[in-house]
């Protein structure tokens, strides 16, 4: 889960990271009352979308007075950045800024650790600084067992040719954001830019922040972070009856049971789709290994209330859960549905009690069903429904 940047702000302040004061907004009025709040001097206005580069878009301006604030806040909400519509603006307190950096921290899954990354040249894109001057970008290895403590903090300063009266209250602040990374069960932290200001304070002027969920049972407080209005309404009704269901952009649905399974249902039925018109998986949906009936029937109400999708394919390899509970999920599922139900299905059955299954849906005899009883097969016809 990616946080906005003003909750990765207050999670900064939480740890003892410099920050500046800063307060939502959701309207101009409500921008230009902030202003006043935080002194009635310059401010800066930041759009709060979940995307980079909103410098560049227009999404920050600065303003003199509450008066500005509210005309920048006006211009700002709405705006549409990478196709991300803004709905609140944070306003922050100004900053007289001398020189900016980049830091950040992140998962390494290929080498089975972190990797802090810095560079004194920050503020700037730095994908295209990495790109175009490597050199620059300090990229130092953090181990998991160790974490960033005070060695590894210089060590990153140095690496990051920071002059050496700067080494260490940047150290000191590298060390801070760690505590956030560790603490909060982070998978990114990032600081772009950090900041010297002209008073010789290092701060961290805007924050990005990835949490990871599958850590969120340590953490009441991070549910509250959820943005729930933004989130894929399917998605949120899938996650309310606790189903893995992923949005994906094709349109053939796919239900099966096992991660692994599902997975390579994907690719199967972007394989066969290249022989269809491109045609590619509309979701990853697992209802996982022992799933009954009922679980069969909420993954199919999900998936055929995706107005993308035009076919759906059920792939059960029958273990725990038998292929007679699965068909009896179908039927009883497409009885619910009654006349809602217009998509075609493609369910192919193997594996604990398949021939049973395979009888209840024949007997079943519904207009919208097809079985077939090959995997691939399955997946040409899914694919060849999805582009009829
Ligand atoms: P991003 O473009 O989405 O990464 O947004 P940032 O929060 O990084 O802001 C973009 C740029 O706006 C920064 O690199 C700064 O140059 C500038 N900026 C942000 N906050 C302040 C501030 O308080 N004072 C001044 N003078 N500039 C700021
Ligand atoms: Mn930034």
């Amino acid at each position: 889960m990616d946080l906005y940047e003003y909750q990765a702000r207050d999670m900064f302040e939480k740890h003892g990271v410099p920050v500046l004061p800063g307060i939502v907004a959701e309207t101009p009025a409500e921008a230009k009352a902030a202003a006043e709040q935080l002194g009635g001097g310059t401010v800066v206005v930041k759009a709060q979308v979940k995307t980079g580069g909103r410098g560049k878009a227009g999404g920050v301006k600065l303003a003199h007075s509450p008066e500005e604030a509210e005309a920048a806040a006006q211009a700002i909400l709405g705006m549409d950045i990478k196709g991300h519509t803004v709905h609140r603006v944070m306003i922050a307190a100004g900053a007289k800024i001398a020189e900016e950096f980049y830091f950040s921290v992140l998962l390494d899954r290929a080498e089975r650790r972190y990797l802090a990354m810095c560079s004194v040249e920050g503020g700037v894109e730095i994908e295209q600084l990495a790109v175009e001057r490597p050199e620059a970008l300090a990229r130092v290895a953090v181990d998991p067992l160790t974490g960033i403590d005070a060695a590894k903090a210089q060590e990153i300063v140095e690496a990051a040719s920071f002059p050496s009266d700067l080494q260490g209250p940047v150290a000191d602040v590298i060390q801070k954001l760690w505590t956030v990374y560790a603490n909060e069960d982070a998978t990114l932290v990032e600081v772009n830019p950090l900041v010297r200001t002209e008073d010789g304070q290092v701060i961290a002027l805007d924050g990005k922040v990835s949490l990871d969920e599958n850590a969120g049972f340590r953490h009441e407080d991070h549910e509250a972070l959820e943005d729930k209005a933004a989130a894929d309404p399917l998605e949120a009704k899938a996650k309310a009856l606790d189903l893995n269901y992923v949005k994906l952009d094709g349109s053939v649905g796919i239900i099966g049971n096992g991660a692994g399974l599902v997975m390579s249902t994907l690719d199967v039925v972007a394989y066969a789709g290249q022989a269809h018109g491109g045609v590619k998986p509309a979701n990853f949906l697992d209802i996982g290994g022992g799933a009954s009936a009922a679980v069969m029937a909420n993954g199919l109400d999900v998936i055929l209330n995706d107005p993308q999708v035009k076919s759906v394919f059920v792939n059960v390899f029958g273990g725990i859960t038998s292929c007679i509970e699965v068909a009896n999920g179908i039927v009883g599922a497409l009885e619910q549905l009654g006349d809602e139900a217009t998509k075609p299905l493609v369910v192919r059955l193997d594996g604990n009690s398949v021939e049973e299954g395979r009888e209840i849906l024949a007997a079943a005899d519904h207009p919208l069903v097809t079985i077939v009883e090959t995997m691939d097969g399955a997946a040409a016809k899914a694919a060849e429904l999805a582009n009829a």
